[in-house]
């Protein structure tokens, strides 16, 4: 069997949020509660929930901005979690980020040239002002930016453009893994397409393995492999997208998709409005932590935490629903 390029397991970030007299914490922030996943080489995966549920989180770890609580990140099977921060380069080549905000991650000092040109040098990818030169040559058309941006500042260029450079900057580390967190999410609808067929061509030319982090399922449905749905710090459905998206099961994901209008003319989605607010990650629900809003919970909801159960190959969900009905019980 192949190791998967990215292995995720039960990995938990939790946050001090007050702390007493003596400096020692009193409350803790769940951010993430026991989080496992893979991605595959070429693949991409999806990691969608609302705001705040821990999926931005979790892509902060696997790319070492912040330490774990608990649990492990593998790397073409080597453990990256716990490197020290002198063996951080080679992670640092191989995953590279593009945020929502391309403005905040690019240096607006820097022309796009030099902009490029940093990582491969810093990477030991190239040295040679010729060869430095053709390459961002070839990633200027890679990314589909105007032939004479290099001698330009980021500031020049429109959101959809920055991101582009953005992109462009990623690559020029050569990733076996691109996270994108919210990469999107700011752009207009015609923009946001245009980038999303840019990442999906660049998956295909380059082989990369994308960890796609966003709220929003239409734009997900449109270019993801697999999907994991985040509730409260954890995975509550993860499968391949035509399952999550056809035939999901969790009545979170459920209503989550209910808000997303149909691809498929004529074939309307029914809205299932969710009671109350996300309660707050610093004293979760007891039991399953989305009882306290789901229109299905029963007493058994609100004591016993649902595990994450396999219902078909590849497709995993964590709701006591699902166990009744394997087990045959009428719902
Ligand atoms: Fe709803 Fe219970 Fe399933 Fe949680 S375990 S999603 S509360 S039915």
């Amino acid at each position: 069997m192949n190791t998967p390029l990215l292995q995720v397991i039960d990995i938990k970030k939790h946050f001090a949020v007050a702390r007493g007299l003596m400096g020692k914490p009193t409350d803790w922030i769940h951010a993430v509660d026991g989080v496992s996943f893979h991605v595959d080489r070429a693949e991409t995966l999806a990691l969608v929930g609302e705001s705040g549920c821990g999926k931005s989180t979790v892509g902060r770890a696997i790319l070492r901005l912040i330490s774990l609580t608990e649990g492990k990140v593998m790397l073409n099977g080597n453990r990256i979690d716990n490197l020290p921060s002198v063996d951080l380069h080679l992670i640092r080549r191989q995953i590279q980020v593009v945020f929502q905000d391309p403005y905040s991650s690019l240096n607006p000092r820097m022309k796009v040239n030099d902009l490029l040109a940093e990582p491969m040098r810093n990477f030991g990818l190239a040295s040679m002002s010729s060869e430095v030169n053709a390459r961002i040559e070839r990633l200027i058309d890679v990314v589909r930016l105007p032939k004479d941006a290099g001698g330009r500042y980021p500031h020049e260029f429109s959101g959809g453009q920055r991101q582009r450079i953005a992109i462009a900057r990623a690559l020029a580390a050569e990733p076996e893994l691109l996270v994108c967190d919210e990469a999107v999410s700011a752009l207009d609808v015609s923009v946001k397409a245009q980038i999303v067929n840019l990442l999906q061509d660049l998956q295909r030319d380059f082989g990369l393995a994308l960890l796609f982090i966003s709220h929003d399922l239409a734009i997900v449905e449109h270019m993801t492999h697999r999907v994991a749905v985040m509730y409260l710090g954890q995975i509550v459905e993860i499968g391949p997208k035509a399952v999550i998206f056809g035939a999901p099961t969790h009545p979170y994901t459920r209503a989550l998709l209910s808000a997303v209008p149909s691809v498929q003319p004529g074939l309307a989605r029914n809205r299932i409005i969710l009671r109350g607010d996300v309660p707050s990650p610093i004293n979760p629900p007891s039991g399953c932590r989305f009882h306290t809003r789901c229109q299905f919970a029963f007493d058994r909801c609100k004591h016993e935490e649902p595990l994450l159960r396999q219902r078909t190959d590849g497709h995993w969900a964590a709701c006591h629903l699902d166990e009744l009905a394997t087990n045959g019980a009428c719902l």
